[in-house]
């Protein structure tokens, strides 16, 4: 799956933690050289990103930016490309959530939503699209969720922008189908990460439950596999999705769900 030839660098937003770590571990197996990014400072990023440049010989760089700044993925592309390199690979994963019914939905955060999670992919995809153009070479991997398919009560901001950035998705990829760029969207249901795990016992302590019954009853009620994904099996997706294999895979929207968007 290596990328060998042409451009061989990677920006993956929010790759400080979790899913995008996960990615961005991915396609430094494969060979690429990564960018990360995140809103922690480059010190407390330091040992990942030296562990990832060691492992698997690629290089590696961060910078820490907040995307929900209008200029800020705009220039994240600019400062990839000045640091590692044209980029071959775009991942736009950084996202937040805010849950609470409608009437009470805060417009602070549902404008936090929407500009992370869907205004600043748009506008990194619109700064990267160009060099991706000019190389006859691009692959955009955008990670929506179960929640760009389908809804749950209290997420309306999230929910709103997941099904955006599929709408986006595939808009970019039919506008680029001709030039060897493909642009998909990755959809997880529950991901085992960091955030996940911190907040089970807690809610196994106000529920008075089992943090077993936690995870089973009431963060995998609606994933029929009652697993949660793991980041490396979204990475694997993603970097498939960067591979030659993929070129024809291009506009889809693709569940990692344990089968809940099934129902
Ligand atoms: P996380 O909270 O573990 O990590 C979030 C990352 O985003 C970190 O690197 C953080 O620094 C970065 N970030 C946060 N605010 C930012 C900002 N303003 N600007 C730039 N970067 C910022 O998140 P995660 O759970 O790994 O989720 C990653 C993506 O996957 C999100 O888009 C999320 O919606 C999606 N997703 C997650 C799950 C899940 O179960 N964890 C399920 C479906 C979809």
């Amino acid at each position: 799956m290596t990328n060998t030839q042409g451009p061989n660098a990677a920006l993956v937003t929010g790759s400080s933690s979790g899913i995008g770590l996960g990615i961005a571990e991915a396609l430094a197996a494969a060979g690429y050289d990564v960018m990360l990014n995140g809103i922690e400072s480059g010190d407390d990023v330091a040992a990942e990103r030296d562990r990832l440049a060691e492992t698997h010989g690629v290089r590696t760089a961060y910078a820490r930016a907040d995307l929900t700044d209008p200029r800020a993925a705009g220039d994240l592309v600019g400062e990839a490309e000045d640091r590692l390199g044209p980029l071959a690979v775009l991942v736009n994963n950084a996202g937040v959530q805010h849950v609470a019914p409608i009437t009470e939905f805060p417009d602070d955060k549902w404008e936090l939503i929407l500009s992370l999670n869907l205004s600043a992919a748009f506008r990194a995809i619109r700064e990267v699209v160009p060099g991706m153009t000019a190389r006859g070479h691009g692959r955009i991997v955008n990670i929506a969720s179960a929640h760009g398919l389908v809804a749950s009560p209290g997420k309306a901001a999230y929910v709103a922008a997941k099904h955006g950035l599929l709408g986006l998705t595939k808009t970019v990829a039919l506008e680029t189908a001709e030039h060897g760029i493909t642009v998909n969207a990755i959809c997880p249901g529950y991901v085992w990460t960091p955030l996940v795990e911190a907040q089970i016992p807690d809610t196994a302590k106000a529920r008075g439950i089992s943090e077993e019954e936690v995870k089973r009853d009431v963060l995998l009620a609606a994933q029929p596999t009652r697993e949660f994904a793991t980041t490396a099996q979204i990475g694997a997706l993603a970097a498939f999705l960067c591979s030659k294999a993929a070129a024809q895979i291009t506009g889809a929207a693709l569940p990692v769900d344990g089968g809940w968007t099934a129902q």
